[in-house]
């Protein structure tokens, strides 16, 4: 099938094979279907209950492994999870069946615009937050990738009830941007660059480079807005055709439209206020940054300063992103299991003032937690070290922390609150994935919620 030109794809009679039977090989399969492809999809784990569903609504498919069938395709649509390199795909080009990425595939089925982004760290928090600034009268902004529903499933949404104030706020990974040929967004947001994902990338390069995607196909009529302090980022959006408009905590860089100072953020141009920092609801460092990405990219959306810093003022943030979840005899818990990087266990920790009991650790996905070291000094007390990663950070960190195997979080938590001093902090940022001991960060996150709130009955 030839999908050289993205006006004229006609998916209707074709054979679709759909890889991956999670949320977004679901939301494609349903989509396809509806745009009358015959679709088949194919899983090698084992997701009877989705397959189920999708039967109903006489679309086909297996589970336990890939048959001959899915390669009788004029269409291979792949979920995020599924390697670049792996065997069937590899396959499945060498037949010369188009290969594209969920995102790529739902994209075709829309012309609203689309407003993506990108970076290691900070994407589901800048997408909330340009969520709230985007929701008013003129513009009716819906988040999916990465976050909430699949891109697909609201593409579909909007075929039967269009919507004509609609925008695309879209969370992506480097997985979804691995299989791209028209994807353009009108505004590309880009956070920032830091060792993430090592286990599934060959090295930081090739990392790099499935981000960088995002941008490709952008011309001079679309926007790439970039975190000017990330030097690594700065370097590579040299060949970018889009308007580039860097945001920035730095004050002597040309071209910002929000400039920070000591005391407030104010609009460049208009040379007005637009909020005082102590009227910022969220914490941190990397939040004014995540909020200068977010606010530059609403206002080139033409959203109004005043919208802008009320959102500022009011968002409180996302679970699992340095949540606030108690305070038992004057120790405050944060919950920070989103912190599936050493990066993020770096901001959380510039981010808190007093003494730190940091829990740390699970599966690790190749960071260098001897970096950690000039955030840790005089803050953390004492590292409380879970999971598989235990070993490989105690080798790396036993001269610079005290540190204390603890195996479990439940663990963890218990030896946190005996140690822990009135005004110290429980902070759980692992700095690695959880499947080593949780389905995902949100269960890692809510497990230590619960201990913690045990932690308040029993005193
Ligand atoms: P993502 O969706 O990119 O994983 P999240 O908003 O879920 O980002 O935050 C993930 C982790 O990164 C959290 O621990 C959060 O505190 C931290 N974080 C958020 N914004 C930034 C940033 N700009 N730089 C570094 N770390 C950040």
């Amino acid at each position: 099938m030839d999908i050289s030109n993205r006006n004229t794809i006609n998916i209707k009679d074709r054979n679709v094979t759909i890889i991956g039977l999670a949320r977004s090989g679901v939301a494609a399969a349903k989509l396809a279907h509806e745009l009358g492809a015959n679709v088949f999809i194919s899983d090698r784990g084992e997701p009877k209950e989705e397959l189920i569903q999708l039967n109903k609504l006489g679309i086909q498919g297996e589970i336990s492994g890939h048959s001959e069938k899915v390669y009788e395709a004029d269409l291979w649509v792949i979920s995020p999870g599924v390697p670049k390199e792996s065997e069937i795909i590899l396959k499945a080009q060498s037949k010369k069946i188009p290969v594209v990425g969920e995102i790529e595939f739902a994209s075709w089925f829309t012309h609203a615009p689309l407003l993506a982004i990108t970076g290691s760290n900070g994407k589901t928090t800048t997408a909330h937050m340009l969520y709230e600034m985007c929701k008013t009268d003129d513009i009716h902004p819906i988040l999916s990738g990465n976050v909430g529903n699949a891109f697909s499933e609201v593409v579909l949404n909007d075929l039967s009830q269009p919507d004509e104030k609609r925008v695309h706020i879209l969370e992506i990974s480097s997985f979804q941007m691995e299989f791209i040929n028209h994807f353009r967004p009108y505004i590309s947001l880009f956070l920032n660059l830091t060792q993430d994902h090592l286990n599934r990338y060959k090295d930081m390069d090739d990392y790099v480079s499935a981000k960088m995607n995002m941008w490709s196909n952008q011309t001079e009529d679309d926007f790439l807005v970039f975190n000017a302090d990330d030097a690594l980022l700065t370097n590579r959006i040299g060949p970018a055709k889009a308007m580039t408009i860097p945001f920035s905590l730095g004050s002597d860089i040309d071209g910002l439209l929000f400039r920070l100072n000591a005391t407030k953020i104010f609009d460049d141009q208009e040379h007005a206020t637009l909020i005082n920092l102590d009227k910022i609801a969220l914490p941190g460092r990397h939040n004014l940054s995540n909020y200068l990405g977010s606010s530059t990219s609403a206002s080139l959306l033409g959203i109004a300063s005043s919208r802008i810093a009320q959102v500022m003022s009011t968002f409180c943030g996302v679970p699992h992103r340095l949540e606030h979840v108690g305070e038992i005899n004057s120790v405050t818990y944060i919950n920070d299991s989103k912190a599936t990087n050493v990066d993020a266990v770096k901001v959380a920790l510039d981010s808190i003032e007093n003494p730190v009991l940091l829990i740390l650790g699970g599966r690790d996905k190749g960071g260098d937690f001897r970096s950690l070291t000039p955030h840790t000094h005089n803050k953390v007390k004492e590292a409380l070290t879970i999971g598989e990663s235990e070993k490989a950070i105690a080798s790396v960190l036993e001269d610079a922390v005290r540190l204390t195997s603890c195996g479990s979080l439940k663990n963890a938590v218990e030896v946190a609150h005996s140690h822990a001093q009135p005004g110290d902090v429980v902070l759980l940022s692992p700095g690695c994935a959880s499947f080593d001991q949780f389905a995902n960060f949100e269960e890692r996150g809510d497990t230590f919620r619960e201990l913690v709130q045990g932690l308040k009955v029993h005193g």
